[in-house]
């Protein structure tokens, strides 16, 4: 009964969702803080103004939210956290036809496997790095070329650029990295992208760029083969409603409609396009949100060092850690026994290592105790 290709998935494994305790959840990288009042109006007032809006199909192409979102990264760069306007503004405008919208970018990102990889050359990746593009390699048959990451953690941009280059091999990594949260500098990835091969693409997966410093959104000025990927997932406290985009060059955003309209016609549907439009065109309050808990982020570090922890130079909304002479699982045993989740990856390499999303400042002081007491 089962197919062929069934027997290839290995599927993604997520930070767990427990439905039997009140856990404080730390450990699936969400944002610790609501969505602004104006999603949930927007949100009401579709339902209240036309009901039958819920039995019509939505726009297929989401026109209103690209131009939201447009709007956005133009006003912000990019980069909710950063109060800088000089590293805010962007050298050329984002315009609609730059932007394709999917349900979550977990979706986003199979939409640009399938347009841009297949079978026919391995795609260059850092060992450790997003869960779920092994996933996708799978499911699409696209070998793999996986990059050691440095003695540091960092991602090493110039094994990956060799890589590419003798293998004619497109590229894909997050940045700021996953798990690891440390960032290539803008200028490294310009770099990347002025050597690898001009026809095959390099996506750049920027689900936590808003918490860092700068996001490589101005190379597509001069890189008509970069991809930048992007989610309402994390900065913007919209995890629950499914939305994540691509920005890129309109020659490469046109394939993804393709894919799109030979899958799932309308991925976004009539309440998700309405919530987003609200959070881009409020994007003030997310910046407030996204500073704090970057200020968060990097108080917690401090804390950890001050008390024999080491950690990455995390540009995110978590912290990767660990302590000499302890198991990363046993961390991840007491902080749950004490009713904190957090994420521990039983991989060889990192296994000593927890990440840990930054809550709110009740929630880290909570668990500041908790590793205290016990470590
Ligand atoms: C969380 C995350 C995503 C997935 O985001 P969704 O929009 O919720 O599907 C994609 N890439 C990275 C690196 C992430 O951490």
């Amino acid at each position: 009964m089962l197919s062929k290709r069934l027997e290839t998935l290995h599927p993604y494994v997520p930070g767990e969702q427990p439905k039997d305790r009140s856990y404080i959840k730390l450990n699936a990288n969400e944002n610790p803080y609501p969505p602004c009042k104006a999603v949930s109006a927007a949100i009401r007032k579709v339902l209240a103004d036309n009901r039958k809006k819920l039995g019509l199909y939505p726009d297929p192409d989401s026109l209103r939210l690209r131009k939201a979102i447009a709007g956005m990264l133009n006003k912000t760069g990019g980069v909710l956290a950063s109060s800088s306007r000089a590293r805010k503004s962007l050298p050329f405008k984002i315009t609609p036809d730059m932007i394709f919208c999917g349900n979550g970018s977990d979706e986003v990102l199979s939409f640009l496997f399938c347009a841009f990889f297949d079978s026919g050359r391995p795609l260059v990746l850092p060992e450790f790095t997003y869960s779920f593009y092994p996933v996708y390699c799978g499911f699409y048959s696209i070998p793999m070329l996986k990059i050691p990451l440095k003695s540091d953690l960092s991602i090493d941009a110039e094994k990956m650029t060799e890589a590419s280059i003798a293998n004619k091999s497109p590229l894909i990594f997050a940045n700021p990295n996953a798990p690891t949260g440390i960032a290539l500098k803008r200028q490294e990835v310009e770099a990347m992208l002025q050597k690898i091969p001009e026809n095959e693409v390099c996506i750049v997966d920027e689900a936590y760029a808003d918490f860092s410093d700068e996001s490589c959104l101005p190379l597509l000025q001069n890189h008509r083969n970069l991809v930048v990927v992007r989610t309402f997932s994390k900065s913007l406290s919209l995890a629950g409603m499914r939305l994540g985009f691509a920005v890129a060059s309109p020659e490469l955003i046109q394939p993804v409609f393709t894919v799109k309209n030979s899958f799932n016609h309308f991925p976004v549907d009539v309440l998700a396009q309405a919530a987003g439009t609200a959070a881009c065109e409020s994007y003030k309050y997310y910046e407030k949100n996204a500073r704090k808990i970057a200020e968060e982020r990097d108080s917690f570090i401090q804390f950890l060092h001050e008390h024999g922890w080491t950690t990455t130079d995390s540009k995110t909304n978590f912290v990767f850690a660990k302590k000499e002479g302890t198991s990363g699982k046993s961390v991840y045993e007491a902080a749950k026994e004490a009713g904190i989740l957090i994420r521990h990856f039983d991989i060889e390499g990192i296994e000593d290592f927890v990440r840990i999303t930054v809550g709110t400042k009740k929630q880290m002081e909570k668990l500041k105790k908790i590793l205290l007491e016990r470590f």
